[in-house]
């Protein structure tokens, strides 16, 4: 069931999920869109976040040795993009690693469904900004806030009115789709070449910074290392050198090996072992690359011509 809201019911809406959780809302801070605790729905930002909200599930750094808690929070404001970064990790790492697991589960998502392209997003070529898998979905169209919740959380609906179109989403998805088109992919887990140029000519300007793996909401790799205050977890990114250090050499010392090895993965490697393109389209490693490097070239290179 689909509710149309005004902006009062919003209101409503935060202040019942209040009763049972700690909210916290996208919201503009000293020129920032960030993630804080919010009281009242007036607070929160539809502006994209500056980052992603991936460290309400994996925090940067935190000790492992310590039993993960539940801390029932909600999060309003995150969009579709990002979620669904939490649904491919889901793929790998739920009921895997504890820490994921327990804030996955205590954690409600509500999504604001985007109404126009951000600039460089291609959401479109993974299905568009509109979900088949939320908590809570949010279309906000004029003066209406158009709200459907996966069965776990359709009590906070209850006593709201029933949009009086049923189709509001799925009309609004087909229209943001063909109004934007989308990047082909085109099997571009089968087109990707191993012996590519394009991972050399990366090379040739990436500074090895690591941002587009700490910005990218599906990427959830870890570091795991000893200090004096005990045995931590911190997040890690495929394109640094120690990455793959051991005790037995690197098995990509090279860096045009670590860009290759985080497009296979995301391209081809979860694709096939999963059945999903590990990436969401957010455009988040390309808008934090200081060197703009654009992951879409790995999708639109002519693999068939070098
Ligand atoms: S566009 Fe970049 S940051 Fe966004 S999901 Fe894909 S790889 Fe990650
Ligand atoms: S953000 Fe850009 S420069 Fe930094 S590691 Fe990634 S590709 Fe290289």
């Amino acid at each position: 069931m689909i509710y149309e809201l005004t902006e009062e019911d919003m209101e409503r809406l935060l202040q019942k999920i209040a009763e049972e959780y700690d909210v916290f809302g996208s919201k503009e801070e000293l020129g920032e869109v960030v993630f804080s605790k919010i009281s009242s729905f007036s607070e929160v930002s539809e502006k994209k976040s500056s980052y992603s909200p991936k460290d309400f599930l994996i925090k940067r750094s935190e000790n492992i040795l310590e039993i993960p808690r539940a801390e029932k929070k909600a999060v309003i404001g995150v969009k579709s993009c990002d979620l669904r970064g939490f649904y491919l990790m889901d793929l790998q790492i739920l009921n895997k690693d504890p820490f994921y697991t327990v804030r996955r589960q205590n954690t409600l998502f509500i999504n604001f469904v985007c109404t126009e392209m951000c600039p460089g997003g291609f959401c479109t070529s993974f299905g568009g900004p509109v979900l088949d898998d939320y908590d809570i979905q949010v279309l906000h169209i004029g003066q209406s806030y158009f709200v459907e919740a996966d069965p776990r959380y359709e009590r906070y609906l209850a006593g709201f009115r029933p949009a009086s179109d049923q189709d509001v989403f799925v009309k609004h998805s087909k229209e943001f789709n063909r109004k934007y088109g989308k990047i082909e992919l085109n099997g571009i887990e089968k087109r990707m070449k191993w012996s590519s140029k394009l991972w050399t000519e990366f090379a040739n300007y990436c500074i090895s910074c690591g941002a587009c793996n700490y910005s990218c909401p599906t990427c959830y790799c870890i570091d795991v290392y000893d200090d004096e205050t005990g045995r931590k977890k911190e997040w890690d990114s495929c394109i640094l050198e120690g990455f793959t250090k051991t005790a037995a050499g690197n098995v990509r010392p090279d860096l045009s090996d670590r860009l290759r090895q985080r497009f296979y993965h995301k391209f081809k490697y979860y694709k096939l072992s999963k059945g999903e393109y590990l990436c969401t389209g957010c455009n988040r490693c390309v808008d934090d690359c200081p060197v703009d490097i654009d992951i879409k070239e790995v999708i639109t290179h002519d693999y068939d011509k070098e």
